[in-house]
């Protein structure tokens, strides 16, 4: 006998879920959010340093910020808007990389770019690697790029999918910092943190939802957890979905960590730098020195880099950065940093990864993801956007697609009820 009933299950609390529940509540359809963590915002998370400053371990990007719709929610909630352009859209500083070799950099990118709109034009996909000479100079950091982007080399990135992210190059930030904007979207719904889902029965007349704190059932539910969960059957469906499962293996998650640390004297630097301690290897992090003109680096790690240094711990990622650095401002350098806080994403029982990338041969897989089930079960989350997949407007909108989809199925079974009264 199930502990709750309700009418709609909304499984997992980030971007995806927190959007649909809320479309949901604006619907006045009954829905409960189940969250596994302690907190909303799944991979949207925020914490704070001994100084107040909120940093984003998560996503910190409104990207396509002029047509993100979370730019409207932070603006209801009287969140700060900061539109200062992102460090990548600077010249790094001159000691990492000279005006010159920036600019044959720049022309590597465009390059890439051209070919890749080229190729996706084809029937065959293949990985984003074929676009570029193996002994091209910038290739080794094209694919640290691409760790950044997708949080994988190259070589494991579908050349169609990559092509099919749109992007507006509009890029602001909430000072307060993303998770704490999405989980406040989240505050008045109705939640159950610290519950897992362990397994949905859709194979009778209502769906049973086991969690760590009972079975709900339900008419409809909106699964919205990252595809690894999926992938990796963390959540057991019977009858089983094997469509759902093939598909989510195909859009795994790539990996990427941020560590942020304090800098000692960093008026030195302008605000928003950019530095690359590396331009001939791929294992190397991306360096954003006084984000909002605060005094510290958020060093961003990505794909194996990112994994190697999961397995060798915390600490890991403070010794590699140090390394770095002094390698480009010198031995005095290290006495400056202090590492504040990092978060290792592949480690996370409930995200195992950081954001989605398709497999060459696996970028139609997004659509399938996406697709419901007898109208009862419906899927959402950034891996299900044909567009804007990885990022948190990605998760927003599937989430409000998903959600628009239970309403229009309710209000079609009630149609028929009323028809065969
Ligand atoms: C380091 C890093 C940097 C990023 N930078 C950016 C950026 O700058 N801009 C951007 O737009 N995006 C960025 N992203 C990606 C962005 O954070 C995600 O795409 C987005 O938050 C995903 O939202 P979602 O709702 O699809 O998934 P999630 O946020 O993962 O939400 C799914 C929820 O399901 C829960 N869950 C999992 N298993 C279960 C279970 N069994 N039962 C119940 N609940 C469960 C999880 O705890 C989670 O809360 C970044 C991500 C990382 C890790």
């Amino acid at each position: 006998m199930p502990e709750s009933d309700v009418e709609v299950v909304v499984i997992g609390g980030g971007a995806a879920g927190v959007a649909a529940a809320q479309r949901l509540a604006d619907a006045s359809v009954r829905s409960l959010l189940v969250e596994a963590r302690p907190r909303l915002g799944g991979r949207a998370w925020t914490v704070h340093d001994r100084d107040g400053h909120a940093l984003d371990l998560g996503c910190g990007w409104l990207h396509s910020a002029d047509r993100n719709p979370w730019i409207d929610v932070a603006q209801q909630e009287g969140f700060a808007i900061d539109k200062t352009p992102p460090p990548w859209r600077n010249r790094p500083l001159e000691a990492s990389l000279s005006r010159a070799e920036h600019r044959a950099f720049r022309q590597a990118i465009d390059e890439f770019y051209v070919r890749l709109e080229d190729a996706a034009q084809g029937a065959a996909d293949a990985p984003a690697s074929t676009l570029i000479d193996p002994a091209n100079r910038w290739k080794p950091l094209l694919d640290a790029m691409s760790t950044y982007i997708s949080g994988a080399e190259l070589e494991r990135v579908s050349l169609k999918d990559l092509d099919a992210y749109h992007s507006t190059d509009a890029n602001w930030r909430v000072v307060e910092g993303y998770g704490t904007l999405i989980s406040a979207y989240g505050a008045n719904l109705p939640v159950m943190l610290d519950c897992p889902v362990s397994a949905i029965d859709h194979g009778g007349k209502r769906l049973t939802i086991q969690t760590s704190k009972g079975s709900i059932a339900a008419d409809q539910a909106i699964i919205t957890v990252p595809s690894t969960i999926i992938a990796d059957e963390r959540i057991r469906f019977s009858p089983t979905i094997p469509d759902k499962i093939k598909a989510a293996r195909g859009l795994p998650l790539g990996l990427d960590d941020k560590l942020f640390i304090s800098l000692e004297g960093a008026e030195e630097f302008p605000t928003s730098a950019r530095l690359f301690a590396h331009t001939d290897r791929t294992a190397t992090a991306g360096y954003h020195i006084r984000p909002f003109g605060w005094p510290m680096i958020e060093a961003y790690f990505g794909g194996a880099c990112a994994a190697q240094l999961e397995a060798g711990g915390e600490a890991a990622f403070f010794d590699f950065a140090v390394a770095e650095l002094v390698g480009v401002m010198g031995g005095n350098f290290a006495k400056r940093l202090k590492p504040i806080r990092v978060h290792c994403w592949g480690a996370d029982p409930y995200a195992l990864g950081a954001y989605s990338f398709a497999r060459p041969g696996y970028a139609d897989r997004r659509t399938v993801l996406a697709e419901p089930i007898d109208g009862r079960l419906f899927f959402a989350g950034e891996a299900c956007s044909l567009h804007d997949f990885s990022t948190a407007h990605g998760g927003y909108l599937t989430g409000v697609a998903a959600a628009d989809g239970v309403i229009a199925a309710r209000s079609k079974s009630q149609t028929m009820r009323s028809i065969s009264r």
